[in-house]
């Protein structure tokens, strides 16, 4: 196997990254973990606080079936083991957003053990094979609330919204030994969570953050002692955060000192760590079992029922795409990389099957060319995503299908595109109202042609003296000259004719 060569350079030798993720992703579902207050971001603070969330004394917790059950889900889609039995235990700590004074988390019996997902080779990125990465566990627990502090004057503020909101914590194991093995993770697991639906994977919104243990070694050596880089809300800052912290590590090791096991922060505005606590003073939670909550008992049709709620998963999607629909491996992995993607590429191709005449592996074919570069082109171009595209896939469709059919060309097609990003208009329409339809109009084709060959004499003499690449060049003059509504077909037939 080739494995992942990413090293640090120090002065005494290379050295070697590990690197395991914590990532606590929020829950989709409308109520909390305990309470039915409402979960939406954005709202105004303090209105989505039931007293449970509020810990008034005397309120009980009651599991919500719904975050459960996504927290399964979540796991089946990771292949990953689900505890039938598993248990509820308080976190003990005192801190200002935190009124209970504990978290209700899961320490001892999580919902979910041992799983993985795999990373796709990517030479560019210095990912030569694919990569399966160990996952250890996933539990669920309560998120805390929000603290806001103002400098003038000096005011502390606690928002209890999101206080109670069901995280699911996803435990990696200490697998990954590059900053892009973590992104490439990252990325892949926040697409599950998208296509799955039980997290929304935004991390500029906190609804998934990574906490990001680092530790070095040399080749071959035991594990060395690991930091952790609390709260990291971008892939691209969980990367930055790795590179400065192994080299950091090294530095340190070289220099003569020891690697202390501590909680770090990271500052985006440097791309650097600093500490935060040690081990030494780290807190004692004094985890107990959760007395107002009784152990959760799953029933095998409930896991049943998650594991039929699944959608296709990313990793079947792409395998689909190249083995029956005959996409390029490329292809089929942008197409599948967001579950957005997949969805409207999937909506294309069965409007367009069932338009057109061809089979259904033609019209992928086209469709994932057509999307993936005159769609995303002209999106990346407007400053749109697929979401709010101003064409839809079934005027997409609609548009491949005249080509498909003969009725334009396929640089008409781009032509007609442009318009389409601007009117609500069919293409058909379009191409009627605009005079577009391509011509196979052969007596008028042929007198183009003709003409052509004339005004060229000297071109036509060297294609006939053998140099046979000039084809192209009466093509082009042929097809510019009827602007762009020849039918290429016949074009070709007649000059091929014409020329002897
Ligand atoms: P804790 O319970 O103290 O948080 P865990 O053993 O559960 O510690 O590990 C937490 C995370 O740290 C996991 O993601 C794991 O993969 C990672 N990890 C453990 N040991 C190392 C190490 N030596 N280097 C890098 N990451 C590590
Ligand atoms: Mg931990």
């Amino acid at each position: 196997m080739t494995e992942t060569t990413y090293r640090i350079r120090g002065a005494t030798g290379d050295w070697e990254v590990v690197i395991g993720l914590e990532v606590h992703a929020q829950v989709v579902s409308k109520a909390k973990l305990f309470s039915g207050a409402a979960t939406a971001f954005g709202a105004e603070p303090n209105t989505q606080v039931s007293l449970v969330d509020a810990a008034m004394p005397g309120m009980l917790p009651v599991p919500n079936r719904e975050c459960i059950r996504q927290a399964v889900r979540t796991g089946l889609a990771i292949n990953a083991q689900i505890n039938k039995w598993s248990r509820f235990d308080r976190k003990n700590y005192f801190y200002a957003d935190l009124p209970q004074g504990y978290q209700i988390s899961q320490l001892y019996h999580p919902l979910v053990g041992e799983g993985s997902l795999l990373i796709e080779a990517d030479e560019k990125a210095g990912i030569p094979a694919d990569k399966e990465i160990g996952i250890e566990r996933i539990h669920v627990e309560q998120d805390a609330g929000k603290l806001m502090h103002d400098q003038h004057p000096t005011r502390s503020y606690v928002d209890l919204n999101r206080s109670g909101v069901a995280l699911m914590e996803i435990v990696s194991r200490p697998d990954m030994r590059s900053p892009a093995e973590a992104g490439a993770y990252l990325r892949k697991l926040r697409a599950i969570l998208r296509y799955v639906g039980s997290c929304d994977g935004n991390m500029e919104e906190g609804s998934m953050r990574a906490d990001v243990n680092v530790s070095v070694r040399k080749p071959g050596d035991e594990f060395g002692t690991r930091t952790e880089t609390k709260n990291v809300n971008s892939v691209r800052f969980v990367m930055q955060a790795i590179e400065y912290e192994a080299q950091r590590q090294v530095d340190v090791i070289e220099g003569g000192g020891r690697i202390v096991q501590e909680t770090r922060l990271f500052n985006p505005d440097t791309g650097t760590t600093r500490s935060m606590r040690s081990k030494e003073d780290a807190h004692d939670y004094r985890y107990f079992p959760d007395p107002d909550l009784l152990p959760l008992e799953l029933e095998d049709s409930f896991i049943e029922d998650c594991l039929h709620s699944l959608p296709e998963l990313p990793d079947a999607k792409r395998k689909r795409y190249v083995e029956v629909l005959g996409l390029s491996d490329y292809n089929a992995r942008v197409l599948t990389a967001e579950a957005e993607t997949a969805r409207w590429f999937e909506a294309l191709l069965a409007e367009g099957a069932r338009i057109q005449k061809k089979s259904e592996g033609e019209v992928a074919k086209a469709s994932a060319n057509w999307l993936l570069s005159e769609l995303y082109g002209a999106l990346n171009r407007i400053g749109k995503t697929l979401e709010d595209s101003p064409v839809s896939p079934e005027r997409g469709a609609e548009l491949l299908a005249l080509v498909a059919d003969g009725t334009i060309s396929g640089s008409i097609a781009k032509q007609v595109f442009e318009i389409m990003l601007e009117s609500e208009d069919s293409p058909a329409k379009i191409v009627e109202d605009k005079g577009l339809k391509q011509t196979t109009d052969t007596g008028a084709i042929e007198a183009v042609v003709a003409k052509i060959l004339a005004d060229n004499a000297d071109k036509v003499e060297q294609y006939k003296g053998g140099k046979e690449a000039l084809f192209g060049f009466f093509v082009g003059q042929t097809m510019k000259a009827m602007q762009g509504k020849a039918n290429p077909g016949i074009v070709n037939e007649l000059l091929k004719k014409a020329l002897g």
